[in-house]
């Protein structure tokens, strides 16, 4: 495996060149937080927040994608008939996105590309994407990343690790895939590190791993039937601070829900794939005005049962879950997934 040691002006340096051959994204400040932007050219990544406050996701899975079009003009040959949206899928490097956050990513691919469905808009991005991942050396105190089958160095799901080395602003450059080679020689990044590199990337994810004292532990809720869990008698008081905001929702990087809508425009319309929450009332609202889901408590329920049990049951792959700590920091109401998890473990 190739690690390559990046100084300061190779990296400005090595961006810009790889900028002629991808779309760079990455972190960029808004005000006091972070989120991922398509990089204007000569603009750096600002690798300095831990987190961004939305995760990665809608680089894959859009807030709003246009699927298809329409016009309701009787007058147009091709009225009412739905064509599909033209779309673009240009070759992107992703700089910076955390590890963890590449492996919830991964999850959202478990559900948009399996034996029943592939979604042709989120296979299309995912797959233009080069991966370049940052390790966290300094976790945040809302990172539970260890427990969830991920870490702050996990390279699941990403095409390059980059590892800080140091107070220059250089890094190490571990090449994980042949996506991430193509991007490398794009940047003609190719000074390789010292020997002993491999052993220095290992010290410094143990201190980053031990750092991180946040936990959860769901062993006893994998051994519960789900209808034990579904009908214990905690989740009124659990769910009773909860104002079904979906923040938790949207800024999850492996929350996959959707809604489909058409909507017009005088004679123009388009079919519109939007984010979605189960948290919201209207999410199961059925056209009979029936709701299974019509007191807030069964939404905070189904959030957490599918988080920590339905989706551990199906897939046999852990939560979905990758421990970013998100949803804790931005609750209004303080509800943390960890507390949750741990009640349901009692
Ligand atoms: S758990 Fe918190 S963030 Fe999520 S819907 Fe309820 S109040 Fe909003
Ligand atoms: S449930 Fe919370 S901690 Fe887990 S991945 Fe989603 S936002 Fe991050």
């Amino acid at each position: 495996m190739k690690i390559y040691h990046i100084d300061r002006e190779s990296w400005v340096k090595g961006l810009a060149a790889s900028a002629e051959v991808y779309q760079l994204v990455g972190p960029v400040r808004e005000k006091d937080d972070f989120d991922f932007k398509v990089l204007d050219k000569g603009q750096m990544p600002d690798l300095t927040g831990t987190d961004t406050r939305l995760s990665p996701k809608a680089l894959v899975f859009p807030k709003s994608e246009i699927m298809m079009t329409f016009s309701t003009d009787p007058n147009d040959p091709d009225c009412n008939i739905m064509k599909e949206a033209k779309k673009e899928y240009p070759k992107r490097a992703v700089i910076g996105i955390r590890p963890y956050d590449a492996r919830a990513l991964q999850i959202l691919k478990m559900n948009y590309d399996n034996g029943d469905y592939q979604d042709p808009y989120f296979l299309n991005a995912y797959e233009a994407i080069t991966f370049v991942g940052l390790a966290v050396n300094s976790p945040s105190s809302t990172d539970f990343s260890t427990s969830c089958g991920t870490g702050p160095f996990d390279e699941k799901g990403l095409d390059v690790l980059l590892v800080a080395a140091g107070e220059e602003g250089d890094f190490y450059a571990k090449i994980l895939t042949d996506k991430g080679d193509a991007w490398a020689k794009a940047a003609g990044f190719s000074k390789e590190a010292g020997s002993d590199v491999s052993t220095r990337i290992e010290a410094m994810k143990k201190t980053a791993e031990e750092a991180i004292s946040s936990k959860i532990a769901f062993d006893k809720i994998e051994k519960k039937t789900v209808l034990e869990l579904f009908e214990a008698d905690h989740w009124e008081n659990t769910a009773f601070a909860c104002i079904n905001c979906g923040t938790c929702t949207y800024a999850c990087p492996t929350c996959w829900c959707f809604d489909i809508q058409d909507e017009n425009f005088g004679t123009k319309g388009v079919r519109i794939k939007n984010w979605d929450s189960c948290m919201t009332g209207l999410f199961t609202l059925h056209g009979s005005g029936h709701n299974p889901r019509e007191h807030r408590y069964q939404r905070t329920r189904q959030r957490f049962m599918h988080k920590l049990k339905y989706f551990a049951d199906k897939y046999g792959e852990g939560i979905m879950c990758v421990g970013c700590g998100r949803c804790v920091r931005q609750c209004p109401a303080n509800i943390d997934i960890r507390e949750i998890c741990e009640t349901m473990n009692k």
